[in-house]
């Protein structure tokens, strides 16, 4: 598949409006050059409000080969295990999982999710994923994974060997994926009658409030409320019986759908939430968001200038995605920020897209300490303070993004 620019909108096939946020033409923010003169493919970054359905949406699709076939993230850098853990026990808690019960994780990264599971739920646990590295490290573990886009060939490959499934999980899946119709097809066709579908999703409503809009990345093509996927998945004759607010992300939430043939009630939540998104419906919210995210990068980076203009030296500390929108929206390049430390191997050596700014190991801080970092993991600023912390006898000044 190519790039290419869309006109309808993913779920309700209505033509879309003219976006209301342009972040111009940025690198994908997942893809790290080695050498800080390779030339960097870029591609529009626009978000659209569909006015019928109400999802928000990217009009610009990037080819998923050029951004997931080798993707540099594993669980390793998220520091995400214990989330994982709370994460299996609640799911078996909600659906009535048994040590019998067959669980697919779709987007499954090195599977650590499914590990998890495996130690505290069921055996029976297979991964999908396309990424070469990420899959070979979770079959050298001992978890299941076909190194796959997830397709009605892995449908039919899954349900020859195992059946039919009792869960299906898709975490930070769902909105990277273009044709979700298709996707929720199989899904079905997967499921056993009483199975459950879970997805995992940074809720748009976080990121319209605090104006994070360093969500937004290519790999994202969806940002979504309960409105849009409440429509969605009642086409394709399922329901959603439950919704949970989580930390991930600066604020996701755990979607529990089924089939209508499902044995789960429907849980106050989801009118709760359906109810509270309302201001979401319409576009004044995000032309409102535009104008907040205006200023709020002028502040970011004129802080920056003048600790800079002071002599000070400021390093970026975990190069997550996000902070690839960040800089690279704000125009921030090695001369601001002079390096940025991170714990993952995969992205030391490497440079932060569209920057120039090098990533380096921890090691690297025992010559050099820098004057200022910015935290551009801001999710996980509690964590990495009490690292960095640990690691360095000095006091250091921090700025992190988005907290006021
Ligand atoms: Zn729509």
């Amino acid at each position: 598949m190519k790039s290419h620019q869309i006109n309808k909108c993913r779920i309700c096939k209505t033509n879309l409006n003219e976006p209301f946020l342009s972040l111009g033409y940025l690198p994908p923010a997942n893809n790290l050059p080695q050498n800080n003169y390779e030339p960097e493919d870029k591609y529009p970054l626009e978000l659209v409000f569909c006015n019928k359905c109400k999802l928000v949406q990217l009009n610009y699709v990037v080819n998923p080969e050029k951004l997931f076939t080798n993707y540099l993230y594993s669980s390793t850098s998220g520091m995400l295990e214990n989330h994982f853990i709370d994460y299996a026990k609640n799911v078996a808690q909600v659906i009535g999982l048994t040590q019998n019960s067959v669980l697919v994780d779709i987007g499954s990264n090195d599977g650590l999710l499914l590990e998890c599971f495996k130690k505290h739920i069921s055996p029976n646990v297979i991964g999908v994923d396309p990424s070469i590295n990420l899959a070979d490290i979770a079959n050298l573990n001992n978890i299941k994974t076909y190194c796959e886009f997830f397709s009605y060939q892995t449908v039919k490959k899954i349900s020859e060997e195992f059946g039919k499934v009792d869960l299906i999980t898709a975490n930070n899946v769902f909105a990277h994926i273009e044709d979700i119709t298709n996707l929720t097809i199989n899904i079905r066709t997967l499921l056993k009658d009483n199975g459950v579908f879970v997805i995992e999703v940074p809720y748009l409503n976080n990121m319209i409030e605090i104006g994070t809009f360093d969500l937004v990345y290519h790999e994202h093509l969806s940002y979504f409320s309960i409105t849009p996927l409440h429509y969605f998945f009642d086409k394709l004759k399922m329901n959603i019986f439950k919704i949970e607010k989580i930390s991930t992300h600066g604020g996701s939430v755990r979607i529990f759908i089924q089939k209508n043939t499902g044995i789960h009630p429907i849980d106050n939540s989801v009118k709760t939430y359906l109810n509270k998104e309302k201001h979401l419906n319409n576009v004044n919210v995000y032309q409102i968001f535009n104008k907040k995210i205006k200023s709020s990068v002028d502040n970011f980076k004129n802080q920056l200038i003048s600790i800079r203009n002071q002599g000070n030296v400021i390093a970026g500390y975990a190069a997550p995605a996000k902070a690839s929108t960040l800089l690279g929206y704000s125009n921030i390049d090695n001369n601001l920020i002079e390096y940025i430390v991170d714990d993952n191997p995969l992205k030391q050596g490497r440079f932060l897209p569209g920057t120039g700014i090098p990533i380096v190991n921890t090691e690297f801080l025992k010559n050099n300490i820098p004057d200022y970092f910015v935290i551009l993991a801001w999710n996980l600023e509690k964590i990495i303070k009490k690292k960095l912390k640990k690691t360095i006898a000095k006091r250091l000044n921090y700025i992190v993004p988005f907290v006021k």
